[in-house]
């Protein structure tokens, strides 16, 4: 069956070349899929065989472990990387990029999703978290996702209300989505452009985009102050272990400043965790995903 893929298909690729922050060991088996019937062959080889399944996007929300990962792990990003747009709808694909999406919408004078931008993603990446800003989610603009079952067979999914919450999308577990269909809506490019360039100011000045990051460590807890200022407040800004630092420009980011492992990122983590629960009596949760060994 991995001998169908007309992709590509590595052993032992190093995860870091393929995560924002730089790290992550190996992983056992790693196929670039070239097309769905590509992801369905690894599917069923994988289920054959028994072994675990890992999907990446653009790996900018995952914090890869050192010893890497077993078993089958898709790399999403470039392949069914296109999006189609028809009246006042977008069909995009999975490894689509999601600023892609936003700039070709908005030369069609297609707006609503510039409320997501400079968040780097794919759309599946960008589906699975429900990625956002307080001005929305890209759940707001989901009419259906498109995704694989476990075993290869083809789903499709109206969401409805609760199906994204905050930074999360509950798809069936172990599923493989494969695209989505948005809703957008009329705006004129002058208008969505003004928004875009204020929001990437904004973005520019609030978080460290010159370093190698996986955006938030942690939720922001309900109806407390942000993570980033709990972080801050229990003196944690800039503190380091290794190539790993708690942002001092923004402490809901650990940055690697350069030879980081993520044992250094959990050892940050654990630290953070121990001190807010110390401070405010709250146990933090992470948006950053960690998978691996
Ligand atoms: C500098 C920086 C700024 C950021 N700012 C924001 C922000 O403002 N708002 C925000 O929400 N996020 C932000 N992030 C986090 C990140 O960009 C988002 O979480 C984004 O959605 C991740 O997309 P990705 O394609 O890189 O997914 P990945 O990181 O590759 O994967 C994220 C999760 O989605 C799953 N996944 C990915 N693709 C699929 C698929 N096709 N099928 C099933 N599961 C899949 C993965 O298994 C993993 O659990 C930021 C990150 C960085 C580095």
């Amino acid at each position: 069956m991995l001998g169908e893929i007309r992709g590509e298909v590595r052993f032992k690729e190093p995860l870091s070349f393929h995560t924002s922050l730089r790290i992550g060991g190996p992983a056992d088996i790693f196929v670039v899929p070239q097309d769905v019937d590509d992801i369905r062959h690894a599917l069923l080889f994988a289920e054959r065989e028994q072994l675990p399944v890992a999907v990446l996007g653009g790996g900018n929300n995952l914090l890869v472990r050192d010893r890497g990962v077993r078993g089958v792990v898709f790399k999403l990003e470039g392949c069914l990387g296109r999006s189609e747009f028809s009246g006042e709808e977008a069909v995009a694909g999975a490894g689509a990029s999601l600023s892609a999406l936003i700039r070709e919408a908005a030369a069609l004078n297609l707006g609503g999703v510039e409320c997501l931008v400079g968040i780097p993603a794919t759309i599946g990446g960008a589906l699975a978290m429900n990625a956002g800003t307080p001005d929305g989610c890209i759940g707001d603009f989901v009419s259906v996702a498109y995704f694989l079952y476990p075993d290869g067979t083809f789903g499709e999914f109206k969401p409805n209300a609760g199906a994204f919450t905050y930074r999360a999308f509950h798809f069936p577990p172990g599923a493989v989505l494969v695209g989505c269909r948005l809703r957008l809506h009329r705006r004129p490019l002058a208008e969505i452009q003004k928004d875009i360039k204020q929001r990437l100011k904004h973005k520019k000045a609030t978080q460290p985009l010159a370093l190698a990051s996986a955006g938030w460590v942690w939720k922001n807890p309900v109806g407390l102050e942000p993570a980033a200022r709990l972080v801050e407040r229990c003196g944690l800004k800039g503190k380091r272990i290794n190539g790993a630092e708690i942002s001092s420009k923004n402490a809901n980011f650990i940055v690697n400043r350069g030879g980081a492992a993520a044992a250094d990122i959990v050892a940050l983590m654990d630290l953070t965790r121990e001190r807010v629960q110390a401070h405010f009596g709250l146990t933090l949760e992470p948006e950053m995903r960690v998978i691996g060994e």
